[in-house]
């Protein structure tokens, strides 16, 4: 284990210029913005007219060559909503059972393959992750920072909802990666907006707070416990589906039904309800401070006083109540408890908002600060800490590489992820990928490349007598501990016979900073291709399990397919064969995706024989 928290006052593990600066991300579902510090004050960086700070979370394909982000992206929202995606933050680190629910609920093709592998989105004939589109919105706010600062920036600190796990923290690491940013921390929102207000900054300062945060489609409430310089969440609750967008539907409603307009024009006239949609948001902001709103959209007036809006959205503004009565019974904290609440988020101008959240916590809420910067401002006070520019704050040991062990086809699977707080604890569920598999080797690396051949090797073992079963069916669970000398200790076990191996390794033996400093700046620079490549063998894996899922379907369901399904169902299998003996995961997708699309049905009649069954889980 480095102390590498002092080497971080230069920047990372290398020395770097003054005037290094790291940036501060709000990476938002509706809004996202970049932020830094400007002489000791925390500032959020505008466009090129000066006015707007917030980028729309909207990324556009105009071709697969072409991409926009942002205001321009969002015009296309209405008129082009296949190719134009918005609110990927929801689909972070997420496998498609996890957000079937909320697929509903967006305009673009997630594809649907009942597995427990991560989402994909489709676009025309290209497949895209989350994170890659996420790293689209980096890219933006990237190129924004460096234009106003006129120098190169690749170090940034990025804020996640408290409630994010793992899976979805790690995402956002590598969507970072990318873009081309080296991730110092992921920084809860709560935490960053905290910091904002400058509560948590001093070491002697105790303090209970709720952080209510009411986006554009999300609503999060915090309670916060800050002591001797440490957050830690107490409770969160929410509501992944409410916001300010529910205001602005609210309005269209209203105007609808006072127009006497049959709401079916919405689905038919694209353009007009864009415009509806324009100009109730512009209606929700003026009457944040005026108390009526008149506009002229086609031949309809469209009006809303300030007491029929608030009528409306009554009910909304309750119910992020319940949430918070319920977030203080998790906490077990009664009201009086909460010293400070605070502000976070574009809806929370809505005067009735505020006055609401006042009345429930019994007193001011904190809203000085600007609702849409103010996690990113925290996030750019926070990457001041780590730059060592506050040197009041407690340093505390993190592990400089990630640690992880290799996955089919060479991949690094990250456990521990690097500038993780020691000690720690980590683990995953992998199985196997034969039938009757006895041995499994487990090698344990260090590295940020997303192959383990770029990496670091720690150690490997073999967990040998595992019971005799199908491929998949071993539950194989692989712990890290990291103690807070830097020694972690490996350790794998058979859940369903008990059968368990261990090693220990030193992960910080034997390697330099200079040899630290070179792997970081490497997987930076490797990102991408790293990308392509993981992206690559990834779909190879998930091809060769359905081409085997497809051939036992074939063998055990002779009896109830028609000879035309059977030669179609062969003919697929073999096209995506093909596919996987080539280089274009887009083509193995493609494939993957027909065959399923054609077997799924087939699936459904043989009930009794699951095709998704055999496809689960990570395979090493
Ligand atoms: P997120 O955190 O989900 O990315 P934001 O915090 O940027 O979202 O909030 C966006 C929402 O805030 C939008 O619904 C927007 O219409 C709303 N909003 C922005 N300014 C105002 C205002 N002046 N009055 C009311 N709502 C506003
Ligand atoms: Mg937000």
């Amino acid at each position: 284990m480095a102390k590498i928290s002092i080497n971080l006052s230069t920047g990372n593990l290398e020395k770097a210029p003054e005037s290094d600066v790291i940036v501060g991300i709000d990476l938002g579902t509706t809004n996202s913005l970049v932020a830094y510090m400007r002489e000791g004050e925390a500032v959020a960086v505008a466009d090129d007219s000066g006015k707007n700070t917030l980028v729309p979370s909207v990324v556009h394909f105009a071709d697969s060559e072409q991409i926009i982000v942002g205001t321009e992206a969002k015009k296309y929202l209405l008129t082009d909503p296949q190719n134009t995606i918005y609110s990927v933050k929801r689909l972070m680190g997420k496998s498609y059972k996890d957000v079937a629910a909320a697929e509903q609920y967006l305009g673009y093709e997630v594809i649907d393959e009942d597995t427990d592998s991560l989402v994909k989105i489709r676009v025309r004939d290209r497949f895209y992750s989350p994170v890659e589109l996420s790293a689209k919105i980096l890219a933006e706010l990237k190129k924004r920072i460096e234009a106003t600062l006129g120098q190169s920036v690749s170090k940034a600190v990025i804020t996640v909802p408290a409630y994010f796990n793992d899976a979805q923290r790690q995402a956002t690491r590598d969507a970072g990666k990318i873009a081309g940013l080296d991730v110092l921390r992921i920084v809860n929102e709560p935490t960053a907006a905290s910091l904002a207000y400058g509560i948590g900054l001093s070491q002697d300062e105790s303090k209970t707070i709720a952080v209510y945060d009411l986006g554009g489609g999300t609503f999060d409430i915090s309670i916060l416990q800050i002591q001797g310089g440490i957050f830690e969440v107490l409770s969160t609750n929410g509501d992944t589906f409410l916001g300010g967008d529910d205001f602005d539907r609210a309005i269209i409603d209203f105007w609808l039904k006072e127009n006497n307009i049959d709401p079916q024009i919405l689905t038919e006239n694209k353009a007009l309800s864009q415009e509806l949609r324009i100009a109730a948001e512009q209606a929700k902001k003026t009457l944040s401070t005026d108390n009526q709103y008149t506009e002229r959209v086609g031949e309809w007036t469209c009006e809303i006083t300030k007491a029929q809006f608030e009528s409306l959205i009554s009910s909304l503004i309750n119910k992020t109540l319940d949430s918070c009565k319920q977030a203080l019974n998790d906490a077990k904290l009664a009201v009086e408890n909460i010293d400070t609440v605070i502000m976070v988020g574009g809806s929370t101008r809505v005067p009735l908002v505020k006055q609401t959240v006042s009345e429930f916590f019994k007193e001011t809420v904190n809203d000085m600060l600007n609702p849409d910067e103010v996690v990113a401002l925290g996030a750019a006070i926070q990457a001041d800490i780590l730059a060592g520019n506050n040197k009041d704050l407690l340093l505390i040991d993190i592990t400089p590489l990630s640690l992880g062990i290799e996955t089919m086809g060479g991949l690094m699977d990250t456990i521990i992820p690097r500038n993780t707080k020691v000690p720690a604890k980590a683990g995953r569920q992998y199985t196997t990928s034969i039938d009757g598999q006895k041995n499994l080797q487990v090698a344990v690396y260090q590295g940020e490349r997303d192959l383990v051949s770029d990496n670091r090797k720690l150690g490997e073992f073999i967990l040998r007598g595992i019971p005799p079963m199908p491929a998949g069916i071993p539950k194989i669970d692989i712990q890290f501990i990291l103690d807070a000398d830097g020694i972690l200790t490996v350790r794998a076990r058979e859940l369903r016979s008990e059968l368990e191996q261990s090693i220990q390794v030193k992960s910080a033996y034997g390697i330099s900073e200079e040899e630290m400093a070179r792997m970081l700046l490497d997987s930076i620079q490797n990102a991408e291709s790293d990308m392509k490549i993981r992206a690559l063998l990834e779909a190879r894996n998930e091809a060769n399990n359905i081409i085997l899922s497809a051939d036992k379907f074939l063998t055990q369901n002779t009896a109830i397919l028609s000879e035309e399904e059977i030669s179609e169902t062969k003919k697929l299998t073999d096209m995506l064969r093909q596919s996987v003996e080539g280089q274009d995961k887009d083509a193995i997708n493609v494939a993957m995706d027909n065959l399923n699309k054609y077997t799924t049905p087939l699936a459904h009649r043989a009930m009794d024989v699951n095709i998704g069954e055999a496809i689960k889980g990570k395979k090493l």
